[in-house]
């Protein structure tokens, strides 16, 4: 990282950039009110810091060592621009530092009438922003691979269902994109772009909905560590993009036998996360317990370990749903679910 002097003008600044792309490197720069921050992304190996630190408007050069700094707690220190990012904007949504935010909808839209009658109940209920799946990652090829998986107009049909229940119920609306060749079509169209847990280690993906600006939703493998989560996300900070919200979504479960679980809810990781970046988390306890009678529960222990929200999976008639019916949740019991989070939020903040 280079730590320009208060006052360094653009000229020396671009004379830094120009530097840095000697050695076949990107340069990050985050302009601050009083100073500005130019992190290196590449590999640095070659970097002659102390060199750099000559140039002139350089106060400092410093090798940073985490292999993920862009999104560090410690680069936000460095400059008030960057600390900002802690609180993405998703229209009039703010996720991050606030009151906890909740996503909702059906694991995959099946139908208009199914989304809109769910996005009409999740409203009801409290939420803030409508997921459904077009494109959904599924174990197998003879599951339902959703409404998107038909062809490229029936995706867009889909999308466009999306944005008319979003527009009719005032809620910013989600979607997966499951592959590069969705990016495009799926970033015309949605507010946040998500990247589902199997994909999360796919940085030719992650560079090309991070090229696109927009807030992405970025889940956490069910086998990947924390730093290497995070190691992932800079692929998309480096990209020029940190509207980046994590999602914590349960890991494997270990041992022998049955484990009554889909997954382990990692709600430890919330707070350890906390402490090295700025960005915002949230939690998944639907795809984390794969059970309904457990998302009350752990909505509440998300929110008690500092969550900045929740992706829940909802529909009017659980048993119904396609995919992932068994950790539907019906809006009534969305709107207690938000209601006590809420409360849980008051209390411990
Ligand atoms: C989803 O949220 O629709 C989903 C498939 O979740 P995950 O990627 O966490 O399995
Ligand atoms: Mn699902």
């Amino acid at each position: 990282m280079i730590i320009m002097e208060t006052g360094a003008t653009q000229e020396q600044i671009d004379r830094v950039i120009a530097e840095i792309k000697k050695y076949g490197l990107r340069a990050d720069v985050s302009k601050g009110e009083f100073r500005s921050v130019i992190g290196l992304v590449g590999d640095e190996r070659q970097v002659d810091f102390a060199r750099l630190a000559t140039l002139p408007g350089v106060k400092e050069a410093i090798g940073v060592e985490t292999p993920y700094k862009l999104i560090s707690r410690e680069y936000a220190k460095l400059s008030e621009e960057v600390s900002e990012h802690g609180v993405i904007k998703v229209g009039n949504i703010k996720i991050g530092g606030g009151e906890p935010i909740f996503i909702a909808g059906p694991c995959a839209v099946e139908s208009k009438e199914q989304l809109f009658r769910i996005a009409e109940g999740i409203k009801r209920a409290g939420a803030h922003i409508l997921r459904g799946g077009i494109f959904k990652p599924r174990s197998s090829v003879h599951s339902f691979q959703g409404l998107g998986a038909n062809g490229r107009e029936e995706a867009r049909e889909a999308l466009e269902w999306l944005c008319e229940a979003g527009r009719k119920f005032e809620m910013p609306v989600i979607t997966e994109v499951r592959g590069e060749t969705h990016v495009d079509l799926v970033a015309e169209y949605v507010d946040v772009i998500q990247i589902g847990a199997r994909n999360m280690y796919d940085q030719d993906l992650l560079a090309s909905v991070g090229k696109k600006g927009k807030p992405i939703l970025f889940k956490r493998h069910f086998g990947a560590g924390i730093e290497e989560f995070l190691s992932f996300a800079e692929y998309i900070a480096a990209e020029g993009n940190r509207h980046i919200i994590l999602c914590e979504r349960g890991i494997i479960p270990v041992g022998k036998g049955k484990s009554y679980t889909r997954y382990t809810l990692d709600l430890a990781a919330i707070p350890a996360m906390q402490k090295e970046t700025y960005l915002p988390i949230i939690a998944d306890p639907s795809h984390g317990t794969g059970r309904r009678d457990l998302i009350f529960s752990m909505s509440c222990a998300a929110i008690a370990a500092g969550a900045s929200g929740l992706m829940i999976e909802v529909h009017y008639n659980p048993e119904e749903a396609i995919v992932d019916a068994k950790q539907m949740i019906t809006p009534d019991e969305l709107k207690v679910v938000i209601d006590t989070c809420q409360r849980i939020h008051r209390q411990i903040s």
